[in-house]
């Protein structure tokens, strides 16, 4: 409204010129984090609801800034989007989830992650050519990667995002719809993409328990995505009683705290182990 509008100039907003000035820090330091290492990649595994068995990571970026500490990936990946710097970090993502992945391969371990896009990415004519140069640099097969695109991110723009999808779907890259359900979307678009499965928001999945609109919204989700011959995922899963709903609903796959948090790439190995015994 006007009057909200009017307050937003007039008035003083204590901390407004901080939160400026952190933003205009972290963007300014953004190029230097790739370079300097204080960028890492945080690994979170998936496991299949039915036999409890690893299916996949998910890979979760991680900024550690010098001076700032730890930098929240939804803070500086918004910073970076809007900055013009996320194909940049986007690029040292795939770049070192690769080497990672290579480097699982040669304590004997091989793995599947899967990556998170943003808009930007999606509508990137390079980004499929990149990524398969990358994956065959490092001698990795196209099955070992997967993607991450939210609702939100492939509607931008979607005729072209769907050209670059089923490019790298051609590849043998699949396709998951990450925070399904918090977006708004068509389904008749959705129908369109190359997509091999949904991923429940962890808003729907939080108080599943509790909530019985989120049990409507959860087991609805579950079929949709069945009928329409998806997988579907759960994120956010923090309890025992949550997984058991989610299992007696036939959601396919869930990930959360309960079973893992985000983990660096040194620490999976130990983390299987202990999982697995
Ligand atoms: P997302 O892709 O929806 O990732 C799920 C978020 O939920 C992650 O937050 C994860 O750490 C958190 N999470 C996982 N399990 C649980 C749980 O049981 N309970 C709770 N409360 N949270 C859980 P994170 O790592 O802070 O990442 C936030 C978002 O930042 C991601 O949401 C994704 O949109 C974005 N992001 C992270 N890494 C990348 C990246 O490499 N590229 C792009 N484009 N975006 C990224
Ligand atoms: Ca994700
Ligand atoms: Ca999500
Ligand atoms: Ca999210």
């Amino acid at each position: 409204s006007a009057r909200r509008q009017r307050s937003a100039w007039c008035c003083y907003q204590p901390g407004q010129d901080e939160q400026h000035f952190r933003q205009l820090t972290l963007i300014r330091d953004l190029q230097a984090a790739a370079r300097d290492s204080q960028l890492w990649m945080a690994y979170q595994p998936k496991i299949e609801a039915s036999s409890g068995k690893v299916s996949q990571f998910e890979a979760l970026m991680r900024w550690q800034h010098p001076s700032l500490g730890f930098i929240p990936p939804d803070e500086f990946i918004t910073l970076a989007e809007r900055s013009g710097n996320i194909r940049l970090l986007t690029r040292w993502m795939i770049d070192s989830v690769c080497r990672q992945l290579a480097e699982w391969r040669r304590a004997g371990r091989i793995h599947s992650v899967a990556i998170n896009l943003s808009a930007e990415d999606v509508i990137d004519p390079q980004l499929s050519e990149h990524l398969l140069s990358v994956l065959a640099h490092y001698a990795l097969d196209v099955e070992q990667l997967s993607l991450e695109v939210t609702e939100s991110a492939v509607m931008q723009d979607p005729a072209l995002a769907n050209r670059c999808l089923s490019e790298l779907r051609q590849a043998g890259l699949t396709v998951a719809i990450d925070d399904f359900g918090t977006g708004y979307s068509s389904l008749a678009q959705l129908k369109q993409l190359p997509v091999a499965a949904l991923k429940i928001d962890k808003s729907f999945v939080m108080s599943l328990d509790t909530q019985p609109d989120d049990v409507v919204i959860v087991r609805s989700t579950i079929e949709l995505g069945h009928r329409l011959g998806l997988r579907v995922v759960a994120e956010g899963v923090e309890t025992a009683a949550i997984a058991a709903l989610l299992c007696d609903f036939g959601c396919d796959e869930l990930q959360g705290y309960l079973i893992a948090k985000p983990l660096p790439g040194h620490e999976v190995a130990a983390w299987l182990d202990q999982y697995r015994a």
